[in-house]
């Protein structure tokens, strides 16, 4: 079990320690007072109509680990009452997404096989006095519920006879009315203080072909009517969303209710995970992918979980993450810098590091014998982490260093390589600059240096001082990689807070993706899978993508090195 390195001050980052929130205390008495007469149910009810995002992860362990933590069961539920935007290929997305988290859900139910239950609750609902059909269309309908400060005016049609509710309701099924000829209404109270209570429309009718009942409906359920039933149809217990549906818990009450279920589910809301940097609105990521701001789903700038997956986050980092950031009942935004501290910390102690150049400039070592190769052993891991194992790797006359570990004119405090100076090289010798080589537009080609053959594994025997080590491949062995360096997507933290009018793409970073070409990487990971992970060495952490190609390898930057965020925790 993952257990962080550097746990913050005020964050648990063990998932041994029991998690403690407004939600599970609540539980955690329902249980104890058998309050449903059955064990605990959660559902996660996505709406098939996009890719998962890091919000829905949040919604996941909650769910998905309230569960399994007072032994109940999880429903994967999908919530597919809308024609117009579902589709298979999103189930699919959520159901590999969830499986890649590391949960398994119990039972998979769609609230599309729910139509008949719901349309023969809608005729008890009418029979009772309690719906009507109303031939006002959607828009009549929201200008005439009034507004906070006044009432609303009924309809017309309000004070229809059952059995002419009835006929209508029947019709509208069979597919006699044409879209937005009428609605099917609650009939509650006009004047209700809350807005949602006034009458709330409950079916409506679409002639669209609908992604799995195909052409068998032509009525269908908006989500105050579907979500609560459905939850009640399947026994939940706990229903859980996040705070926007606060006003929807008195039609989710007044339907259960209405409907006759006993010990009914009952609604809990919590805060939305927003992410500061990035958008986790459907909407807003269909709209980058469609309009081809990215390139798909998986574009590991977005915060989908294909994205994060394809980008090198671990799902152990996601979890860790969630639970980091808590349940709580205030919404909040979480800085990103808390995002890339569970990132880095789990990836910290997972991942080999490696030596990968990204801007490459040749050394040749003068006084190295041509034609030899020394095999120097290079451990993977740190000392600090509790995980083993070394490589070979090659050192020769010819290397690629970074070109910024070079200056020809440097500061006193550049503790790297300079004329004349001397620098550890990773796993290997000390070397020396002697002589710098320039093209004849001036610019540094090459330097010549000379290595100190006593100096192997990095340490003077005459015990003299150099502070710089700088990573390095051979030029000879090293492999040839593209890097894709990903910055944030957007320059600002809340680009759903922008002023009206003005349209979040407006603030998209045109430097969210930077790629480098002819970085030069260890030969050893030429023969890695797709997918393995690597801190390259005071680069950052990186994972091969499937683009890769034999001789053309291609590594996404999942995270940098530099953790801002324990020293910003430190400050308070
Ligand atoms: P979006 O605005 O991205 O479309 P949604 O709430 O419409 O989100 P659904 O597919 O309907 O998406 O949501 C499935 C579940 O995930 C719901 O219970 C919802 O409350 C939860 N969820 C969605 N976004 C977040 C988030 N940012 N943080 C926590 N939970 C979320
Ligand atoms: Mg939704």
């Amino acid at each position: 079990m993952f257990t962080g390195k550097t746990p913050l001050p005020g964050v648990r980052v063990s998932t041994e320690t029991p998690k403690r929130d407004f939600i599970r205390d609540m539980v955690a008495a329902d249980v104890a007072s058998n309050k449903f007469g059955r064990p605990i149910c959660t559902r996660f009810p996505p709406e098939p109509n996009g890719f998962p995002h890091i919000g829905h992860a949040k919604s996941i362990c909650l769910n998905f680990g309230l569960a399994k933590e007072f032994g109940g069961r999880v429903h994967l539920r999908f919530d597919d009452t809308n024609p117009f935007t579902e589709d298979i290929k999103y189930v699919e997305a959520i159901k590999r997404d969830i499986r890649w988290l590391g949960f398994e859900w119990d039972a998979e139910y769609y609230a599309s096989d729910y139509f008949e239950q719901l349309y023969a609750i809608a005729l008890k609902l009418v029979e009772r006095g309690k719906a009507y059909v109303d031939s006002e269309n959607e828009d009549e309908v929201r200008e005439h519920r009034g507004t906070v400060t006044t009432p609303g005016t009924p309809s017309a049609y309000r004070d229809r006879s059952v059995a002419e509710n009835l006929d209508l309701l029947s019709r509208m099924k069979a597919g006699e009315f044409a879209d937005g000829t009428h609605v099917l209404r609650a009939k509650i109270d006009l004047a209700h203080p809350n807005m949602i209570m006034r009458d709330p429309i409950l079916l409506r009718i679409a002639h669209a072909p609908h992604y799995r009942r195909g052409d068998a409906w032509c009525i269908y359920p908006l989500y105050d009517f579907a979500h609560g039933l459905s939850d009640a149809i399947e026994g939940i217990t706990h229903s859980l969303c996040t705070l926007e549906f606060k006003d929807n818990r008195e039609i989710y009450d007044w339907l259960v209710r209405e409907a006759g279920f006993e010990r009914p589910p009952e609604q809990t809301e919590f805060a939305r995970l927003v992410l500061d940097y990035t958008v986790v609105s459907k909407r807003k990521l269909l709209r980058l992918v469609t309009d081809g701001h990215v390139a798909g789903w998986d574009d590991p700038r977005l915060h989908t979980i294909a994205g994060i997956r394809r980008r090198g986050v671990t799902p152990e980092a996601i979890r860790a993450f969630a639970e980091n950031v808590g349940v709580a009942r205030k919404p909040a935004r979480t800085e990103l810098a808390a995002y890339e501290h569970a990132v880095r910390n789990d990836l910290n102690m997972r991942v080999p590091r490696v030596l990968c150049v990204v801007n490459p400039l040749k050394v040749v070592l003068t006084n190295y014998p041509e034609g030899s190769v020394e095999p120097l052993d290079a451990s993977y891991y740190p000392h600090d982490v509790p995980l083993t194992g070394s490589r070979p790797v090659p050192f020769s006359r010819e290397l690629w260093i970074e070109r910024d570990d070079f200056m020809e004119d440097p500061p006193k405090k550049f503790f790297r390589l300079a004329p004349g100076r001397e620098v550890r090289l990773r796993y290997g010798y000390l070397i020396t600059c002697q002589e710098v080589v320039k093209n004849s537009a001036g610019d540094v080609i090459e330097l010549r240096c000379t290595y100190d053959p006593a100096t192997r594994g990095g340490n003077a025997p005459d015990g003299r001082k150099v502070q710089g080590t700088i990573h390095w491949v051979s030029a000879a062995h090293a492999a040839d990689c593209e890097l894709r360096l990903y910055d944030t997507l957007f320059t600002v933290p809340d680009p759903d807070g922008l002023p009206e009018g003005q349209d979040f793409t407006s603030v998209l970073n045109p430097d969210s993706l930077v790629v480098v070409h002819g970085a030069k990487v260890e030969p050893s990971v030429a023969a890695d899978p797709i997918g393995t992970r690597y801190q390259f060495e005071r680069t950052g952490y990186f994972i091969s993508d499937e683009d890769s190609r034999p001789g053309a390898l291609v590594f996404n930057r999942t995270v940098t090195l530099r953790d801002s965020w324990v020293k910003e925790k430190a400050k308070g």
